[in-house]
């Protein structure tokens, strides 16, 4: 049976930081999904088919990940795309801590689903996409820590 791990996250923008995770996710999965969850209660900072389009230029070298959007809960998309594995980054004690919950939450909406942390490697731990949104907000070039080139793409921004 194919092993099928869904990267689910806001990815608001995608970052480096998402990137290693894919990659290093690839080393134990046959396939990774990545899925942007959509909220229709929280407005996105970059629209959410430009994100969907340069995650897909990122990983063109890459048959076995493709991009997702979905609004419902992460579980239910798992289990829908025949995704026994989550795939979650852990950067740091608060990450863990919200994380904890989460997982604990599809294990009973998915019992068979299995939740896979992959500890951030250290030169990317501090990018997060909120520092990215301030950054780009005010100005200030952030494509050394996104893994495309948004000065082509930019945006509507
Ligand atoms: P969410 O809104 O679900 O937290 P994010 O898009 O912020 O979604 O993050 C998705 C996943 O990527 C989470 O597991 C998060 O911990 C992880 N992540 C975020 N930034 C990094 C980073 N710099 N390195 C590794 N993992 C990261």
């Amino acid at each position: 049976m194919k092993r099928i791990a869904l990267f689910p996250g806001s990815f608001d923008p995608f970052t480096k930081g998402h990137e290693d995770i894919v990659l290093r996710g690839l080393r134990l999965f046959d396939e990774v999904i990545i899925g942007i969850g959509r909220n229709p209660r929280k407005e996105r900072y970059f629209p959410l088919e430009q994100m969907i389009h340069l995650i897909e230029e990122a990983f063109r070298d890459y048959p076995a990940v493709r991009v997702i959007s979905y609004d419902d809960l992460t579980a239910s998309v798992a289990r829908e795309a025949g995704a026994r594995f989550l795939l979650r980054g852990l950067r740091n004690t608060t990450d863990f801590e919200y994380e904890n919950g989460i997982s604990q939450v599809n294990r009973y909406i998915y019992d068979e689903v299995e939740t896979v942390f992959l500890i951030t490697s250290p030169h990317l731990a501090p990018i997060s996409s909120s520092i990215i949104r301030e950054l780009h907000r005010y100005g200030q070039q952030v494509d050394e820590f996104l893994p495309y080139k948004l000065e082509a793409h930019p945006l509507g921004h």
